[in-house]
């Protein structure tokens, strides 16, 4: 599914076909989920495709990345050159990228020198699908901030997000929303939350979520469309009385929340802020980044 006999990748300055690059199994990422990603998508438009903040999504992985300590040999702007160079090796227009930075094998506790970078891609539907979503309050409370660095994109970060997720759906949902600490809403498992309430929008502050670039484009997008949204801690009573919320995120885009626990939404997607919302972000992922653009 991830890639094809042809399917080329990067990795540390190399480009291998996708079947013979590995990693080591004494890697400290493997044991202890020391390492950083990004999740970028790329959009196939007139001129080629355009790959949607990507440098904004670079500029996130080089922050999580001195987060954690981790000393990246590559510039933003390096790190967007390869991406546009990896899409055309493999003749990819829509497509989903996924940077991975991993450390090399070290089984102490400490800072590792050897810092691989690779870098892949391949086509990835829309992440929760077009129908709305069945969402379940967690039992599993989002990382508190104390703990972890929970504006970095961290891999190990994400088995508080496979926990919540496995069960969702193994209790019949389709995906989780984790409330912080405090009992406020924060996010879902890979996906910023807004909600909508007589013509407004509400998402949650930063501080317990990690700040989503999709998020930042809806905001930017409500603000054109003159919308209000405010960003702020959201009570679970206040999630349940909404008159509809959607997820935003890279891979799920702009998704429909339909209903959570019990509580079924009133509004209808094709009647909500968000629909509308989606709709502009269809056209925007197209040609934000018109510099960068490849033409094929
Ligand atoms: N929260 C979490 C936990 C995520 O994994 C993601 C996906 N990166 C998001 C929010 C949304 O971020 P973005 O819009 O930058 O993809």
């Amino acid at each position: 599914m991830y890639y094809k006999d042809n399917t080329l990748v990067f990795l540390n300055g190399e480009w291998l076909p996708a079947s013979e690059a590995n990693a080591s199994l004494y890697s400290q990422t493997m044991h202890y989920g020391n390492g950083v990603f990004e999740g970028i998508r790329a959009y196939k438009n007139e001129l080629g495709f355009n790959v949607f903040k990507a440098h904004e999504h670079y500029q996130r992985l080089l922050y999580s990345a001195q987060l954690m300590h981790i000393d990246l040999p590559y510039s933003v702007e390096e790190l967007v050159s390869i991406t546009y160079e990896l899409l055309d090796r493999n003749n990819l227009t829509d497509a989903y990228i996924r940077p991975l930075v991993y450390l090399g094998a070290n089984m102490s506790l400490e800072p590792v020198d050897e810092v691989n970078v690779f870098i892949c891609a391949w086509k990835w539907e829309k992440y929760l699908g077009t129908q709305p979503v069945k969402a379940k309050i967690s039992s599993y409370q989002r990382i508190h901030p104390a703990a972890q660095h929970v504006e970095a994109k961290v891999v190990g970060h994400y088995t508080n997000s496979i926990l919540a997720t496995t069960e969702a759906k193994k209790t019949g949902y389709d995906e989780a929303i984790l409330l912080d600490h405090d009992g406020y809403v924060s996010e879902g498992s890979g996906a910023n939350i807004f909600i909508e309430k007589n013509g407004e929008l509400f998402t949650p502050s930063r501080g317990n979520i990690l700040p989503g670039i999709t998020r930042s484009t809806v905001i930017e997008l409500s603000r054109d469309l003159g919308i209000r949204v405010t960003e702020k801690p959201i009570s679970k009573s206040q999630l349940l009385d909404a008159d509809t919320a959607f997820f935003t995120g890279t891979a799920a885009e702009i998704a429909p929340i339909g209903s959570v626990d019990k509580t079924i939404y009133p509004l209808q997607w094709e009647d909500s802020l968000g629909y509308n919302l989606y709709q502009m972000y269809r056209q925007k992922v197209l040609f934000n980044d018109l510099q960068n653009q490849t033409i094929i």
